[in-house]
């Protein structure tokens, strides 16, 4: 069995939804269909759900949501109208937009999650509805009848494993097709809680790992994942084969097709997830899959670039006979709840590489101020606009020379890393640069390894 994912791109209008439901008729094994709420038609257009985070903060306010209501239930009619659905059959759609507010939330949070849920779980009814309509056996299962059971935070919610004894009860029937909104769990109390923004890839994953799928199949509006940024790089090949470890690495450093958390089901289950085109559906897109005999035809997978860090560079001699020196500089952050993302560091030397949206000015001063109070290092430098460049491939671990032929060809064109750091998985390669430097950066790298 397969568990098929569209996302909202592939589900903004009639003609892409008529579309989805040929890919899903074209192989009986299609049986569990995991819809986003319907997404932009056009450049300029707004994601329903857009829309209702837009309904939830006037209805907080108390006011006037007649308009927001009738413009998210023309997105759903327009597409009912498509399949020949009266407005009849369509009205029950309105009528749950309508009651939302009305219903009881334990706080902001709650309904806020409640109103963005709404998005998959009205798109999941009417798809049911389109199929019935066709004449198509289908059903709408929901996460609160399924049992997908979430904890954490209302808006970024994490699955609770209980969702995984619950989803192996499930019974489906050989000739039956589910229709499964995506994005959402249920509380322990009974309360809605989404995952964080673009979490429909979660909900597939999960219901690949609950129901023993053979293979997640996750729909975009492009022919898989790109071996890099396409803003960067014109045209970049799209990669056929990854490993897990790879997408988790590449996700990390901003490769953003797919939901870096949607990986973990997938890995607990050992499904393999292709990655494929709505638009282009017998293009073999991309396939994430298992590391065992997996056999990597490139040295490198792919390569990309993050922009938004700064970095401490903290200099001292004997620093590496000094005990502690780490452990007084992390609580100094955790006194101000600043995590990091890396520490490289040399026999006299320490950088410590930070996410910005983590800081501002004021914080910056002031860890600077106390570090250089307890430590007194010989030199404190704070780095500003620090990229990362991510280098990323399971065929590294056989190459050993691949960072040497990086840091050649950047250097021939003059720029030289203020970081190099090879993970332990030797499946990556960090380099620290300049962000103005990044994208140059991230094209040499491509053109040395893919032309
Ligand atoms: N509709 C949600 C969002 O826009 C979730 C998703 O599409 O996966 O973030």
């Amino acid at each position: 069995m397969k568990i098929v994912k569209f996302g909202g791109s592939s589900l903004a209008t009639g003609e892409s939804v008529a579309q989805a439901i040929q890919i899903i008729l074209s192989d009986p094994q299609r049986q569990v269909m995991v819809v986003s709420a319907p997404g932009k038609r056009n450049t300029t257009d707004i994601k329903v759900t857009d829309l209702l985070i837009k309904y939830a903060d006037l209805a907080l306010k108390h006011k006037n949501c007649v308009e927001i209501v009738n413009k998210i239930f023309s997105r759903y009619q327009e597409i009912g109208h498509y399949f020949g659905l009266a407005d009849a059959e369509l009205s029950i759609i309105k009528q749950i937009l309508l009651e939302l507010p009305n219903q009881g939330y334990p706080n902001e949070k709650y309904l806020l999650a409640a109103f963005k849920a709404h998005g998959e779980r009205l798109n999941a009814r009417l798809i049911t509805l389109i199929l019935r309509h066709q004449g198509i056996n289908s059903r709408f299962l929901d996460p609160a009848e399924a049992g997908l059971i979430v904890t954490g935070e209302p808006n970024d919610a994490i699955v609770n494993p209980e969702s995984y004894l619950n989803l192996d009860q499930i019974k489906i029937k050989a000739d039956e097709r589910i229709v499964f909104p995506g994005f959402f769990g249920m509380t322990p109390s009974g309360n809605i809680a989404t995952f964080s923004r673009g979490g429909s890839d979660i909900t597939g994953a999960i219901l690949a790992r609950g129901f023993h799928a053979d293979l997640y199949e996750n729909f975009t509006d492009v022919n898989g994942i790109f071996a890099a940024n396409p803003h960067i790089i014109e045209h970049p090949q799209s990669i056929k084969k990854m490993t897990y470890r790879e997408m988790r690495e590449l996700s990390y450093a901003g490769f953003s097709v797919f939901h870096d958390e949607a990986l973990i089901p997938a890995i607990q289950g050992q499904i393999p997830i292709n990655v494929k085109n709505t638009h282009d559906p017998s293009n073999p897109g991309t396939m994430i899959v298992p590391e065992k005999d997996f056999v990597p035809d490139n040295a490198i997978t792919g390569v990309t670039s993050q922009k938004h860090f700064s970095a401490l560079y903290l200099h001292k001699y004997l620093l590496n006979k000094e005990a502690g020196f780490t452990l007084r500089i992390l609580q100094i952050l955790y006194q101000h709840n600043i995590p990091y993302e890396h520490m490289p560091s040399g026999i006299d030397d320490i950088t410590i590489i930070f996410n910005n949206d983590f800081l501002n000015d004021q914080l910056i001063d002031q860890i600077c101020n106390e570090i250089q109070a307890t430590i007194n290092p010989d030199q404190l430098k704070w780095i500003e606009d620090y990229a990362i460049i991510m280098v990323v491939g399971e065929g590294m671990r056989q190459k050993h020379t691949i960072s040497r032929q990086i840091i050649d060809s950047l250097g021939d064109h003059d720029i030289s890393p203020q970081m190099i750091n090879q993970g332990a998985s030797q499946i990556s390669i960090m380099i620290g640069t300049k962000k103005e430097k990044a994208d140059e950066a991230v094209k040499i790298i491509y053109q040395k390894f893919f032309n």
